[in-house]
């Protein structure tokens, strides 16, 4: 079928144009898009610091509605409203103990355009092109595998349309909270980086019954949403030490701390800031940047733990319909993060990005 997509043919390019679409393969479902979310990553694949085949249809944070399924797809059926997510392989070790985010293909599955049937489904003039995680829902219609598509209990495209982030940014943040950090009632909880995943982790850490949980950024509206979303005290890294001002908040360090930035220098600043036994979560990281880390009195002495995780350590069939529970619940008011963009206006919603002039831009269709 025809479909209408952003497609990236050059380095920092994209243009809308009609490309086709293969109808669902094996353990595949047809999606047409509703809304998809604008996620760092993207950007990151679009400049080719991941270097994604090109031409490529990116956007990896899509929802919508089935309207096909492929042979031996028993968990969907026609008319459902799906939110989209990581792919994963289902076969691997990682994957067979309920931790496909750690999956052994992640990186041929995420960023090598293809499913894990090894095909494409995307082509134009008969050229095969790429989707970004195994989805590249900047498109109108997409073909995803069932494993990374999540049936949402929702009632309308408007409500699933603010829940598209769920698939990535949401449950980044969130996920680095509730799945690793784990924190008692009561603890405190550090959160650098005041965007969508940030927001997520704010909100996760008011739904663990975290006592204290201070954002940091510098930017000031930012500072503002993060109150308005859960934290209890908030630190403008341009006025103030972060690290000290935590420790003053804390009586001594804070419990956990996630840094989603992707500023190397803030992941040291996660870990400076923890009392003893506290854990680090970091969550963004592109490219090779680097970190010089004296390793006392920052790791052992303390015995404090700096972690990696990608995508909040999510199962996501059975972490998302837990969000989308605390979303309806009113504990996950991931709305308040969303400024929609028509899909025609998808390099703006970049640009608004790039500037923090909109925390999570939502595509609609
Ligand atoms: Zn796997
Ligand atoms: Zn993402």
């Amino acid at each position: 079928m025809k479909v209408t997509a952003a497609v990236t043919h050059e380095k920092g390019q994209l243009s809308i144009e009609e490309v086709d679409l293969a109808p669902p393969g094996p353990s595949q479902v047809l999606v047409r898009t509703v809304a998809c979310g604008v996620c760092h990553t993207d950007g990151a694949g679009i400049r080719q610091l991941i270097p994604v085949a090109l031409p490529a249809i990116f956007g990896h944070e899509g929802a919508g509605v089935v309207e096909d399924v492929g042979p031996g797809v028993g968990s969907l059926k026609k008319g459902d409203r799906v939110i989209m997510t990581f792919p994963s392989c289902g076969a691997c070790a990682y994957c067979a103990g309920g931790h496909p985010y750690a999956c052994d293909h992640l990186n041929a599955l995420f960023f090598e355009g293809t499913y894990r049937d090894g095909t494409k489904r995307f082509s134009q003039n008969g050229k095969a092109v790429s989707s970004f995680f195994g989805q590249g829902s900047f498109a109108t219609h997409v073909v995803v595998d069932a494993r990374n598509a999540v049936r949402a209990d929702v009632d309308s495209d408007e409500e699933l349309a603010k829940l598209c982030s769920l698939g990535c940014g949401v449950q980044t943040g969130a996920g680095a909270v509730l799945n690793r950090l784990k924190p008692e009632p009561g603890t405190s909880l550090a959160v650098f980086g005041c965007g969508g995943v940030g927001m997520s982790a704010i909100m996760a850490g008011a739904i663990a019954g975290c006592g204290t949980i201070i954002g940091v950024d510098v930017i000031p509206s930012r500072l503002e949403t993060a109150r308005a979303v859960g934290a209890t005290h908030v630190v403008n890294g341009n006025e103030r030490d972060a690290v000290e001002e935590i420790k003053r908040l804390t009586g001594g360090g804070a419990h956990g701390s996630v840094e989603s930035s992707g500023i190397p220098a803030l992941t040291l600043q996660a870990l400076a800031c923890l009392r003893r036994l506290g854990t680090a979560v970091v969550v963004s990281v592109t490219g090779e940047e680097k970190i010089s880390l004296p390793l006392e009195p920052y790791l052992m002495n303390p015995s404090v733990t700096l972690a990696g995780l990608t995508e909040g350590g999510s199962d996501p069939q059975r972490f998302l319909p837990e969000l989308v529970r605390y979303f309806k619940e009113g504990r996950l008011p991931v709305d308040k993060l969303v400024t929609f963009y028509d899909f025609k206006d998808v390099e703006q919603a970049f640009r608004d990005a790039r500037s923090g002039a909109a925390i999570k831009p939502v595509l609609r269709f």
